[in-house]
């Protein structure tokens, strides 16, 4: 099989790997599409993991079956989920999940970028049936649940009033996802006219200095975490999805967290529950994102998908292998 390894943070190499065999419990899928992430493209995280086969947000047909498999059978149209909670340790029983050791320690191989992927064991029971889920729409269901978690974390509940900083993919299903759940209204801010424009048909209004419940941040910029707490009513939540530089203090004034109980949250990745409830969301057409996907591209062309997120061209890029 072929396979995109990015070598440094700009460049990918297309290569040929021996197909994967599936161990007791395991699958192998080919992939039929996998979405380019923020994450894919932040360097100081990508760096870390090269070289390495990025790409996790991922829908496949199953091709091969170990030993002991029940949930998958060969055939089946199924959304990856790239890591699995153990749901039992410290960190999983008080809702952080995503940073549980078997978590972190679960991944796919070689990646999502690649003709086929071996699903290990433990990430077999959160595969979900695709049913009749376009598979590009369904490259959405990980990164929807990574926003549906962060809005949660944010205790984002109906009637609230929530702003959203950033209007890339991630900033546009946040939209998607509280109109969904019933907030009073959703507002944004967002520097480019095109995507300012894309936010609105999603239902936000341009944000001046209304007061919100909730601030939901696709980007971590000293001035948009200022305006933000700013913009922030009393017992507000910051939501930060994005970082700072490392390093950098947070540009939050601590007497006014304290006099008017601001909260500042983060949130990273998306757990077994997120997984269902964002597929649920998109499978029942609530969501329809695949007017966000503005490229499409194949394997070979991994090295442009990811420039083109990178650069902010595109709002989202999906590879088809
Ligand atoms: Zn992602
Ligand atoms: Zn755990």
């Amino acid at each position: 099989m072929r396979v995109a390894r990015s070598t440094t943070t700009r460049e990918v190499v297309v290569e040929e790997l021996a197909d994967p065999s599936p161990g007791p419990g395991e699958v192998v899928c080919r992939v039929l599409a996998c979405g380019v992430c923020g994450s894919d493209v932040s360097d100081g995280y990508v760096s870390r993991k090269l070289p390495a086969v990025l790409g996790h947000e991922v829908v496949g047909e199953v091709l091969a079956v170990g030993t002991a498999v029940t949930a998958a059978a060969v055939g089946d149209r199924v959304v990856v989920h790239h890591h699995a909670p153990c749901g039992d340790c410290r960190r999983c029983r008080r809702g952080h999940e995503t940073l549980c050791d078997r978590y972190r320690a679960t991944a796919l191989d070689p990646g999502g970028f690649a003709e086929q992927v071996r699903v290990e064991a433990a990430l077999v029971p959160e595969l979900l049936a695709l049913g009749s889920v376009d598979p590009l729409a369904a490259t959405f269901v990980e990164p929807l649940g990574c926003v549906l978690r962060a809005l949660d974390r944010a205790r984002l509940r109906a009637g609230d009033e929530l702003l959203v900083v950033g209007a890339g993919s991630n900033g546009l299903l946040a939209i998607a996802a509280a109109r969904a759940r019933g907030v009073a209204r959703v507002w944004v801010r967002e520097p480019r006219e095109g995507r300012r424009r894309l936010a609105e048909a999603w239902g936000a209004k341009v944000h001046t200095d209304e007061p919100v419940d909730v601030a939901f941040l696709t980007t971590a910029s000293e001035a948009a975490v200022t305006d933000a707490a700013a913009a922030l009513d009393a017992g507000g939540v910051l939501c930060l999805y994005a970082t700072t530089k490392a390093g950098a203090p947070l540009g939050v004034d601590g007497e006014q967290l304290f006099l008017r109980e601001l909260t500042v949250c983060s949130s990273w990745s998306a757990g077994p529950r997120d997984m269902r409830t964002a597929y649920d969301l998109i499978a029942s057409g609530t969501i329809d994102p695949l007017e966000l996907v503005t490229h499409r591209l194949g394997l070979d062309e991994t090295a442009r998908a990811l420039d083109l997120q990178r650069r902010g061209e595109a709002i989202k890029v999906v590879v088809v292998p």
